[in-house]
C-alpha cells in the first residue's frame, strides 16, 4: 500500500522568518529534517509539501525567487537521500477565499489528486493552527512540532502531542512506542 505523508515547508523543513523566506540567503534548513523526508522516503511514503506563501500577492517573493529555494531545496535534499514527491503553494492571502489557503484544504485535496492516494488517517506535519486544523478538517494525522511557531501553537491545541521537531514526529510515526 502507498501511503502519504504532508509536510509544512516553513516551520518544518526550513526555519520560518518573519514575512516569509525572499531570498536564498533567507533559506536556513533545520536541522535533521532532510534525513527525516528521506527516511520517510525509504519507509514507502510519498512525501509532499503544502505551504501558504502569501509573500507572492503581497509582493514580498517572486515567482522566480521561490522556484530558486525550491530547486536549492530539493538539492540538498537529493545529497540526504531523499526527494518530495509534490511540493505545492498557495500564492494568495489569507482573505482570498481561494480554497487553497491552509486551513482550507484544496491544497491538500491537489496533491491527493494528483498522487493518487486517499488524505484519510494521513500525518500532517506541521508547526501552525492552519496545519493542525486542515487536518482536522480532512479527518488526517496532525503531528505538531516545536520548530517555526508550534510552541505558540501548541497553547492552542493542548491535546496534540507535541514533538520536538520532524525527526521526532517521524519516529513516532515510524517506530510507535
Ligand atoms: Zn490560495
Amino acid at each position: 500500500m502507498t501511503r502519504l505523508a504532508l509536510l509544512g515547508r516553513d516551520g518544518v523543513i526550513l526555519e520560518s522568518r518573519e514575512g516569509g523566506i525572499c531570498s536564498l540567503e533567507d533559506m536556513q534548513i533545520i536541522p535533521g529534517s532532510l534525513e527525516a523526508v528521506a527516511r520517510l522516503n525509504h519507509a514507502g511514503y510519498r512525501v509532499a509539501v503544502a505551504s501558504n506563501q502569501p509573500a507572492l500577492q503581497e509582493g514580498g517573493l517572486d515567482i522566480d525567487t521561490l522556484n530558486a529555494v525550491h530547486a536549492r531545496l530539493n538539492e540538498l535534499l537529493t545529497r540526504a537521500g531523499g526527494h518530495l514527491d509534490a511540493l505545492l503553494v498557495c500564492p494568495h492571502g489569507p482573505k482570498a477565499r481561494c480554497g487553497c489557503h491552509k486551513p482550507d484544504t484544496g491544497l491538500f485535496e491537489e496533491i491527493a489528486h494528483r498522487l493518487d492516494l486517499s488524505l484519510e488517517g494521513v500525518p500532517v506535519f506541521g508547526d501552525d493552527s492552519a496545519d493542525m486544523d486542515a487536518a482536522h478538517r480532512l479527518r488526517a494525522r496532525p503531528f505538531l512540532l516545536a520548530t517555526g511557531n508550534g510552541e505558540q501553537t501548541h497553547r492552542s491545541y493542548p491535546h496534540l502531542a507535541l514533538y520536538d521537531d520532524l525527526t521526532h514526529a517521524v519516529s513516532s510515526l515510524l517506530d510507535p512506542q
